[in-house]
């Protein structure tokens, strides 16, 4: 394990702490954000929210692109757009981030945890399609859980640390079973599955800007789509559901106050600009990290899944058992190299400990043995 820290602190060039991950700031961000400052649109009306949306849809391929204050409430609006109602449920892996399941839980809805694929680390098709097939049944076009007596709604596959599920297969089993396919992205802006960029394959896709993620406005989120419909009621109800008229306030409905301000904008169409070369950067790392764990037995190095190219968001590794697991995080933590366990399964926490879960044996095994390596750009 010495060796490991050597050989990262000789990558990064530092022997100081070094964080898991740490945003970059090396382009158009000041200059962009005193333009910004300068103008006194610093709110939710603004040319950059307008800039950044257009060249977003344009960088991932989608036709629109709804800025929002954090993918947390880009995955909210998602739900409910898919027509997610309270009392209906959501499947989605156990295998995630936290936020996934709050968006869920914002509208009433329950999630319903279905296995991950141990290659992809995302929500596994095999399972997915064994479940429907175990459990459910097609009434009028919706898809009914036979033990709850309850509608799937949608389902919500996560790619996970940047690298795509299998989500063409899921995207064909969703269509067969009426169930809305929304992509948590947050994690994966720069990933393709089979050629075509994460996030476009669903009705919605929801990506994150948090100060973690690849690229940052320090909070904030987007919501793609190809339907224009959607689009629309997308905007309107991230912005409190207004009524445009020169002077009324006039609002149609429960709305949100959801709008990505147009400072934080600013700060985000510098952090697209450069995001090719952070790409390239970090699966520049992943090749160094592939070809230093090739020589170790006892560790993994996690690599991009079949037909997919993947942004590498954070780098994973695969111990042997919980207890190796426990030793590399006491040590290299200690050293001042900063790593951090997979999250805890979404099952296991007291909120959704009610919520239906089948064999999640996949994910059990990642959640006790998948580690995050220092993933920072390095430039
Ligand atoms: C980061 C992240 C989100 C959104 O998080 P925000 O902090 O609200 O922007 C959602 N899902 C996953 C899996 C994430 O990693």
């Amino acid at each position: 394990m010495q060796k490991l820290i050597e050989f990262i602190q000789d990558i990064y060039k530092t022997k100081e702490f070094l964080p898991l991950h740490e945003p970059k700031f090396i382009g158009n961000e000041k200059k962009y954000l005193n333009d910004c400052i300068d103008s006194t649109f610093v709110s939710s009306v603004g040319k950059y929210v307008d800039k950044f949306e257009k060249e977003f849809a344009s960088y991932v391929g989608s036709k629109y692109a709804i800025a929002t204050v954090n993918g947390t409430s880009a995955l909210h609006i998602s739900l409910l757009l898919a027509d997610v109602k309270a009392e209906d449920e959501v499947i989605t892996q156990p295998l995630t981030f936290i936020a996934t399941c709050n968006a869920i839980s914002y509208i009433g809805a329950k999630p319903v945890f279905v296995d991950v694929d141990l290659d992809t680390m995302g929500l596994s098709p095999k399972f997915l399609q064994e479940f429907l097939e175990k459990n459910c049944e097609l009434v009028d076009n919706h898809c009914i859980n036979k033990t709850t007596n309850k509608i799937i709604k949608a389902c919500v596959p996560m790619h996970t640390f940047g690298h795509p599920c299998r989500i063409d297969e899921i995207k064909d089993i969703c269509d067969k079973w009426h169930i809305s396919l929304v992509e948590d992205a947050a994690e994966s802006l720069g990933s393709y599955y089979k050629g075509k960029h994460t996030g476009t394959f669903g009705k919605l896709g929801a990506f994150s800007f948090n100060g973690n993620k690849i690229i940052t406005s320090g909070g904030g989120g987007v919501i793609v789509t190809d339907d224009e419909k959607l689009a629309q009621r997308a905007k309107h109800l991230t912005t409190t559901a207004k009524v445009p008229h020169p002077y009324e306030y006039r609002h149609d409905e429960i709305g949100y106050n959801y709008r990505m301000p147009n400072i934080n904008a600013a700060l985000l169409v510098a952090q697209l600009e450069q995001v090719d070369k952070f790409l390239e950067n970090k699966r520049d790392l992943a090749s160094k990290y592939e070809e230093f764990f090739n020589a170790n037995s006892e560790i993994k190095f996690v690599k991009e899944p079949q037909n997919s190219k993947s942004n590498y968001w954070l780098q994973a590794v695969i111990l042997k058992d919980i207890a190796s697991r426990n030793k590399f995080l006491d040590y290299t933590n200690k050293q001042g190299v900063m790593t951090r366990p997979i999250w805890k399964l979404m099952n296991e926490l007291e909120m959704f400990k009610d919520c239906q879960c089948v064999n999640l044996e996949n994910a059990k095994y990642l959640e006790d043995r998948v580690v995050n390596i220092s993933s920072g750009v390095r430039i």
